[in-house]
């Protein structure tokens, strides 16, 4: 087949199908149409599951592009429908591909691409691939060189320069010590009182390659002025300074009042972030424990590497099926104060494939919620049944979000 000047061919692979294995030459890469694929790695001796994708994502476009092996071991979960590239055609019309990997099955939408975001490029993805929002006063001759604005309007000194410019981290301590001295804000934002579970967001990292189909975080980028980085990951390390400027309240009325949601515009533990920017956000965190901070990722495999401070509460998404494996196997290994899973949105019956839900100490479950483009789904009752009561069963707390409107008002009639 071709479309817009680049050649493909869809392939299907059988439940169970290898696509590719680990250290295999990597000559193809390859876009999901239908079905899912685990993505594995053999790591100290054990084959071990680094991520499923479904349908829009694309794996395999590294070793193509980098012309090096094949990093992980790609097999079939299901029925799978793989739009092929070979690195030829790729080369030939590489821009072409960004319009192919826009079109999903219908509950993607329409959304188009951002500079940076997963679908839209075949850059690779790793940690050079984040931006360091940087004062540009700090700068050496040959950081500027490689610099890109990001245009920041609430600091003039903010640059992006690539993370693969430093070896290791950024020198942290100057760019804190420049904030300090210029005595910049960083509070959280606060968030509105619709919200009743915290009342402040933060945003270290801001930008995500997920690419949901209903991140209402991805369009605030776009719509908003100071993302001129649109949603290509960038970190903010002055804000960090946020965590130790802000006073946590004396007395609450409400729980939110001490919480603080850290990335609500972002996944902190996605797998293109950096392990010594986690850590970073973590001892932040630690160092105002007036606060509970909460954290939640669609990557729980990065989890267990990190002690979480007591004053963390970390989760996962099981949106649907397939991540309820990852989250079950990773949380195990988790060690953190407070653990929560986020039914947000419900988009499949996932109660029945939970095992045990007593690893956790609260459910939240929600809707999709309507904004721009994004349309509003509601789960079907039986869903939020079934999970609620498998949570009761287990000991787990159960948090119905606000914008979930699926109990029946039935009244009898007269
Ligand atoms: S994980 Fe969150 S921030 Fe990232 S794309 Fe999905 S909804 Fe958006």
């Amino acid at each position: 087949m071709s479309e817009g000047g680049l050649d493909y061919e869809v392939r299907t692979f059988d439940a169970g199908k290898t696509v590719f294995r680990e250290g295999d030459t990597g000559r193809e890469a390859f876009l999901v149409k239908r079905g899912r694929v685990t993505l594995s790695r053999c790591l100290e001796g054990t084959e071990t599951v680094l991520e499923t994708v479904g349908v829009g994502a694309v794996f395999g476009e590294m070793a193509v592009i980098g012309n090096a092996p094949r990093s992980a071991t790609a097999v079939a979960e299901e029925e799978t429908d793989l739009v092929v590239i070979d690195r030829d055609a790729l080369k030939a019309a590489r821009s072409s591909f960004e319009s192919l990997s826009h079109r999903r099955e219908p509950e993607f939408g329409d959304k188009p691409s951002l500079p940076g975001c997963m679908t839209g490029s075949l850059d690779p993805i790793d940690d050079s691939e984040i931006l360091v929002a940087f004062p540009t006063e700090l700068l050496t001759p040959e950081m500027a060189r490689k610099a890109v604005p990001v245009g920041v309007p609430q600091t003039q000194y903010a640059m992006g320069v690539p993370a693969e410019h430093f070896d290791g981290q950024p020198p942290m301590g100057e760019i804190i010590a420049f904030y300090q001295e210029k005595n910049r804000d960083f509070s959280f934002n606060s968030t509105n009182e619709n919200v009743d579970w915290a009342a402040y967001t933060t945003n270290p990292v801001c930008g995500c390659m997920h690419d949901c189909a209903y991140c209402y975080a991805w369009y605030q980028a776009e719509g908003l002025s100071r993302y001129k980085q649109g949603f290509q990951p960038t970190f903010f390390p002055g804000r960090l300074l946020g965590f130790s400027q802000m006073t946590p309240p004396e007395e609450i009325d409400h729980p939110r009042e001490k919480n603080v949601f850290v990335g609500s515009m972002s996944d902190i533990f996605g797998k293109w972030v950096p392990e010594w920017m986690i850590q970073a956000i973590l001892d932040a965190a630690e160092q105002n424990d007036g606060f509970d901070h909460l954290f939640l990722t669609k990557f729980p495999q990065k989890l267990s590497q990190f002690d979480f401070p007591d004053n963390a509460w970390v989760g996962t998404t099981v949106d649907k099926k397939h991540r309820v494996d990852l989250a079950e196997r990773h949380f195990e290994e988790v060690d953190a104060k407070v653990k929560w899973l986020s039914c947000e949105p419900l988009l499949e019956d996932v109660a029945h494939q939970l095992d045990d839900l007593s690893m956790f100490d609260c459910a939240v479950i929600g809707a999709q919620q309507e904004y721009r483009d994004i349309e509003e789904k509601q789960p079907e009752l039986d869903w939020v049944i079934n999970l609620y009561r498998k949570a009761k069963e287990a000991g787990c707390k159960v948090y119905f979000k606000e914008n979930l409107d699926v109990f029946p008002k039935e009244l009898p009639q007269v």
